[in-house]
């Protein structure tokens, strides 16, 4: 029978995140896929480190995404050396637009809060947007600039989080759901998967995203997740759009390499279809049409959805089960997860070690 110190549900960018950090860390590692590992929500992202863009009020996960986002340079240059694999990453900050003069009293709401939390936010005219992004509709009241967000190519993240892991000595199990958590004594002991084989290990983590429910039913009553569906299109473009990302209201548009811009996405609860309404995709285009009129003329690449993994309680679960020894969550990491993936690796590599937050 195969033991290992950690074994993780879900091969999304969280557990191969993760997988890589413990492994790193000299424990021997597996992670259980149902599918393809990275080929659920983590493929699916617009890549977005949008911290700013993101929270416009305190929320204590505003700090992690912060650290996350600091981690991204090193993150990016680590995993590209071990892996070959270029996640994209830039900095070149996200444009949060504002097309009437309420959005803009909000925005400005939004900058002073950063300002004061000491984080660079940069209010703009409508004006001085046209001068920076010029095929901008020229109709926006304005807008704010966040210079230290940025962005990756999420599917990119995804394989070299995987290949980092397998480098490391992470074993992957792909085509291998798990089905149930093995308890023994008041400890995690292992995990039950199709076919009926036990997997032995000390600790599991869940991380299997929008699906974690199940497993989560060993925590405190009603701590969920759920789907909240996202639709997506990529279009491509000899010309140049528009050089950093703009944002509204969860609406975007992301200019990536060789051309692509992505435009999303949806919203769309406890949804677990992979369909892709006519419905959804309009009103994409609709909006990525009126905010920069020039995108009607490039050409329409892809389409696609994912499940973005909402929690109960609406920030993710990343923690230790209070009564089973080495049974920890990480999982509902909602719109972010890409954002939060480097710092969720460190922070549940840091728990299982039972390093104090913050420290190292
Ligand atoms: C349209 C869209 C746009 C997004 N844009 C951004 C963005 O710009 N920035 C950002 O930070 N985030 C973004 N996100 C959110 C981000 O994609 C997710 O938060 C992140 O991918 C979650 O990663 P995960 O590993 O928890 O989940 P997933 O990637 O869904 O991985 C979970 C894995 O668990 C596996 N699994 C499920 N059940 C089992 C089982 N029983 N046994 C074994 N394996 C199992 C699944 O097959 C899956 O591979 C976006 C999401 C969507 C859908």
């Amino acid at each position: 029978m195969t033991s290992y110190d950690a074994c993780i549900i879900g091969g999304g960018v969280i557990g191969c995140s993760i997988a890589a950090e413990l492994s790193k860390r000299g424990y021997k590692t597996a992670i259980l896929e149902r599918g393809k590992a990275g080929n659920e929500s983590s493929r699916a992202a617009a890549g977005l480190l949008g911290v700013q863009a993101e929270w416009d009020e305190y929320d204590p996960l505003f700090d992690l995404a912060k650290e996350s986002r600091r981690m991204f340079p090193e993150a990016a240059a680590e995993l590209r050396l071990e892996t070959g694999i270029d996640i994209g990453y830039e900095e070149k900050g996200i444009y949060k637009i504002a097309e009437t003069e309420e959005e803009l009293h909000l925005l400005e709401q939004a900058a002073a809060w950063q300002t004061a939390a000491g984080e660079p936010a940069l209010m703009m005219t409508g004006r001085e947007l046209s001068e920076k992004e010029p095929l901008l509709t020229s109709a926006l009241a304005g807008g704010v600039f966040y210079p230290k967000d940025g962005h990756v190519i999420a599917p990119a993240l995804a394989k070299a989080y995987e290949q980092a892991a397998l480098a490391r000595g992470t074993e992957i199990f792909e085509n291998t759901a798990a089905e149930e958590l093995l308890v023994s004594s008041g400890k995690a002991a292992g995990i039950m998967v199709s076919g009926g084989k036990v997997i032995e290990a000390e600790r599991i983590i869940i991380s299997a995203g929008a699906w974690s429910t199940p497993f989560l039913k060993h925590f405190q009553c009603g701590m969920e997740t759920y789907p909240v569906k996202g639709e997506m299109i990529s279009v491509l473009s000899r010309k140049r759009l528009v050089h950093a990302p703009i944002y509204k209201n969860g609406f975007y548009i992301v200019p990536k390499r060789e051309g692509r811009y992505l435009i999303g996405a949806t919203v769309m609860e406890r949804d677990y279809s992979k369909h892709i309404a006519l419905n959804g995709m309009m009103g994409l285009m609709e909006t990525a049409a009126r905010i920069l009129p020039s995108i009607r003329e490039a050409s329409f690449e892809d389409a696609w959805s994912g499940l973005r993994p909402q929690s109960s309680k609406g920030d993710p679960f990343m923690e230790e089960h209070p009564g089973i020894k080495g049974l920890y969550a990480c999982t509902g990491h909602y719109r972010n997860g890409i954002l939060l993936s480097p710092a969720a690796g460190k922070w549940m590599a840091d728990l299982v070690e039972k390093i104090p937050a913050g420290g190292h």
